[in-house]
């Protein structure tokens, strides 16, 4: 039997410093899973290029020049790890059996790599790979992380604890999330939703070996955010829950305020009645921000715009060159 395509799927934003030891590594992984027969020799390495300012395409041209794995995608500009990785999975998909995405700072551990491929010959279309520490991270970044989690779980967004975007999917999974056509797109969230048969492996995380995480605190909490109001609409049951339990406190309050009038006693105090005012004040502004947020959902998924352009593939190329040559060559012997 062939052995399975694999492409690894890499996304790049800035990351000269990393990419040379970066596609090193990857090869040497390669060599050894074709070694193993556990991959074809047709194999690749796809680096996305999500709209880099710095060297990262040059690198990745030159790599390519040389390295008969690298191939790559420069997106047109900068879509986003999300975007980009979507842009590398569907490029890739026409022509793998099964994809890998890992990030390009490697902090993943690349020999579980070995692993995905093993438990996808015995079948399994999504692997997940599962950090089993965080202790690479700093306190920060695991506290919020946990966190996180935690708060997803209770959103009824099911992800996959302490997995990020290390997982290898099967042409068929990929071809199921390529139906998946949202514009907010939160591919750990959607992953799991697709089902097939699914397994995880598990590994411990390091430290980016060079380069500065293209992640600061502020797109975090962007992509937190994004994968809650892309999955969940239990925030705005909240803001209908608490609207209604701040109704039937303020109707008591208020029989309350007429009995002690009744009873003849001091008007209720001035700052009693401002703070309630500011309170459902703030309560309301919040909770029409929080719809807003969701109309604005509505409204980029209505314009169904492209979710990334594709400036230059080559990895698409190489395939369909190495076609075009296996078809001249089998015209020739026909004849
Ligand atoms: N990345 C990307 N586009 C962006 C930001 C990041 O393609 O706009 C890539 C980046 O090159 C890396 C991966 O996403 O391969 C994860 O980024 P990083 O390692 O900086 O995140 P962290 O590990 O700190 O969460
Ligand atoms: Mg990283």
């Amino acid at each position: 039997m062939n052995q399975p395509l694999l492409t690894i799927a890499v996304p790049c934003y800035n990351e000269e410093e990393v990419l040379h030891e970066t596609a090193k590594q990857l090869t040497a992984v390669m060599n050894s899973l074709i070694e193993e027969n556990l991959a074809s020799e047709e194999s690749k390495l796809l680096f996305i290029d999500d709209g880099s300012r710095d060297q990262t395409w040059a690198i990745i041209e030159e790599l390519s020049q040389k390295n008969g794995f690298v191939t790559g995608i420069k997106l047109a500009r900068n879509a986003g790890h999300q975007k980009a990785l979507l842009a590398g999975l569907e490029t890739a998909m026409g022509f793998s059996d099964c994809v890998i995405s890992i990030d390009a700072d490697l902090q993943d551990d690349i020999s579980v790599i070995r692993e995905f491929m093993i438990k996808f010959h015995e079948g399994y279309d999504i692997v997940y790979g599962v950090r089993d520490n965080r202790e690479s991270d700093t306190f920060f970044k695991r506290v919020t992380a946990q966190g996180y989690y935690r708060f997803m779980k209770k959103m009824g967004v099911n992800l996959v604890y302490n997995h990020a975007d290390y997982r290898l999917m099967s042409k068929r999974a990929l071809e199921e999330l390529s139906r998946y056509s949202e514009q907010n797109l939160f591919l750990r969230g959607v992953v799991t939703l697709i089902g097939l048969k699914t397994t995880e492996v598990y590994y411990a995380r390091k430290e980016r070996f060079a380069g500065i995480s293209k992640y600061p605190l502020k797109k975090m909490l962007a992509f937190a955010f994004e994968g809650i109001t892309s999955f969940s609409i239990a925030p705005i049951r909240w803001i209908t829950l608490i609207g209604f339990l701040s109704f039937i406190s303020s109707s008591i309050a208020g029989i309350y305020a007429i009995l002690v009038k009744v009873m003849g006693h001091a008007a209720i105090g001035w700052a009693s009645l401002i703070i309630s005012v500011w309170f459902l004040g703030g309560l309301m502004l919040m909770s029409i921000g929080l719809i807003g947020e969701y109309i604005g959902k509505i409204y980029q998924e209505t314009k169904q715009r492209p979710r990334y352009g594709i400036e230059t593939d080559t990895f698409s190329n190489a395939f369909i060159q190495r076609k075009a040559v296996s078809k001249a060559d089998t015209v020739t012997r026909v004849k």
